[in-house]
Order: C-alpha cells, then structure tokens, then sequence
C-alpha cells in the first residue's frame, strides 16, 4: 500500500484525480477501479506492487508489432481496472481479485537487468490505476537503461500522464469505439479522455492502438471507417490493431468471423499505413 501521488483532501473524504471518473471516497471507501482506497483521509494505491502475472513475452504480443521488434519483455500486471467492458477479455484480472504476488519496483528492475530484457511492459490489467506502482519502476527502469510499455485503455487525466510519459518509451492504446454513447452504455467510460491520451502520447512516445472488433457493438464499418479517419488525421503511420473478440465475462454475441476481420483490416488500411489483424 502507498500514498495516492494524485488526489486532493476535502474535509475527511478523497477525491482521486488520477482518471477522469473522479471518485469521492469517503473513510474506507474503495473508488470504481477497486484499488485506490481512502484511509482515515488519505487516499492509498491498494495494490502497490501487488502482481497478477510476471512473464516473459515477446514484444510483438502486448502488441507492438514496430517497437523493439523481435525482443522479449518483461510483463507485469495487478489487479483491477478503471473501465467496465462488458466484453473485457482479461476480466479474471481486471474485475476479479487474483492472486498476487508482492514485488518491489527493484526487484522487476533487477528481474530484467539479471535475464538481460530491454523492456518492462505494464499490462493484463490497466496499469494507470497502478500509477504509484507503474511510475516508481519507470523511474529506476529509466536510471538502468531499460524501456518501459504501457498498455492502457487510455482512460486518464491530462497531470499523471504528463508525469509518468517522461518514462514511457511506448503504448498500445485500446480505442474501444469511436461513440462516445457506447464508451459510456458499455464500458461506463468516455471518449474524448481516450482521445486525449492518444494524441498526448503521440507527441512524446511510440503508440500503436488496438480496437476489438465486439460483435454487435463496433463492428460496423461506418463507425470503424469514421475512427480509421480520425486515427489517420492524426498521423497515418500509427500502427492499429484490428483484433478478433471472443465471448467473454458478460458479453456473449458470437467471437468475430474471420472474414468481416479481413475486411476491416482492408478498410483500416484504406487510410491507415500499418494494420495488423490479432487473434487470427
Ligand atoms: S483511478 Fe480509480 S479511484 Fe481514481 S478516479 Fe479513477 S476509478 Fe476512481
């Protein structure tokens, strides 16, 4: 457990400004990302340097298919997440309490300088509810030449970004639909933050973008082809990744046909220079 780096007091309540949700908590309340917990008036990171998975995976799986390719890197995930999906595909983590394991911000740093690996992904849940966590790593990650990866929903405010992108080398940013209604009906989020957070880190790292193709609810080619357009008009060589959906946690429409996959995949590259179809 540590101290929230952003959140300010008001009387005995907390109120987190680390996303754009907000949360009010009261004494022993948890806010929506079911991590961040006020303490007699103090507003605590519940799962410092709690982890779900350690791994070793290759770069091209977090995915970054144009950063550090063929690498391996270091994956570390906790537990919790900022959003909702009701088709979360990584719900055993991100809405569930997994078991963890505690680690230091050393330690991952020396785990990768003693098996020689040039990156530390965050990912599996959404590490900005890790900020605490996430940021301390980076640092000393920085100070031993390794590079650091987020891999986010994008769902934060504009200051702990700004903080903690001064560490990331790169991100894969989930851009979930392109409605803002959707973003709120089913993932209880909001567009223009997400929107934000791709065209902040633009500008100061590596970002690929990922876009689950979810039956039923952003798989048609109108909506899609407006959100290839707008990706494209903020710089056509920003990889996506078109990605098939399979059922999962509360969502049980059929996983996407390979075929409306491949050609989203033609659509997308319509306008954007490099797509990469996942889950195929
Ligand atoms: S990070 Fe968690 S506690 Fe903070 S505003 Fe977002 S959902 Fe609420």
């Amino acid at each position: 457990m540590k101290e929230a780096y952003f959140y300010k007091k008001s009387g005995d309540a907390t109120i987190c400004i680390l996303c754009p949700h907000k949360c009010l908590t009261r004494n022993n309340e948890i806010g929506i990302c079911g991590v961040r917990k006020n303490i007699d008036g103090k507003l605590y990171s519940t799962n410092y340097g709690k982890l779900s998975f350690i791994n070793l995976d290759p770069i091209e799986k977090k995915p970054l298919k144009r950063f550090m390719q063929s690498t391996r890197t270091l994956s570390v995930g906790s537990s919790g997440c900022n959003l909702s999906c009701l088709f979360c595909q990584n719900y055993h983590v991100a809405k569930e309490m997994p078991m963890t394991v505690y680690r230091t911000p050393q330690a991952i740093v020396n785990l990768a300088i003693e098996y020689d690996i040039p990156s530390i992904s965050f990912t599996y849940n959404e590490p900005i509810i890790s900020y605490e966590f996430v940021l301390d790593t980076a640092i000393l990650a920085k100070e031993n030449g390794i590079k650091c990866i987020l891999v986010t929903n994008g769902y934060v405010e504009v200051d702990p970004l700004m903080r903690l992108i001064e560490y990331i080398d790169a991100m894969n940013i989930d851009l979930k639909t392109i409605s803002n209604e959707k973003y709120k009906k089913v993932c209880n989020g909001a567009l223009e933050p997400v929107k934000r957070t791709i065209k902040i880190a633009h500008n100061f790292s590596h970002i690929e973008v990922t876009t689950l193709l979810v039956t039923g609810m952003n798989d048609n080619e109108a909506e899609l082809e407006e959100m290839f357009m707008w990706l494209a008009d903020i710089d056509k060589n920003i990889p996506i990744h078109v990605t098939r959906y399979f059922p999962n946690y509360k969502y049980s429409e059929p996983h996407t046909r390979i075929k409306l996959a491949r050609q989203i995949k033609r659509l997308a590259e319509e306008h954007l220079n490099f797509v990469y179809l996942g889950n195929a």
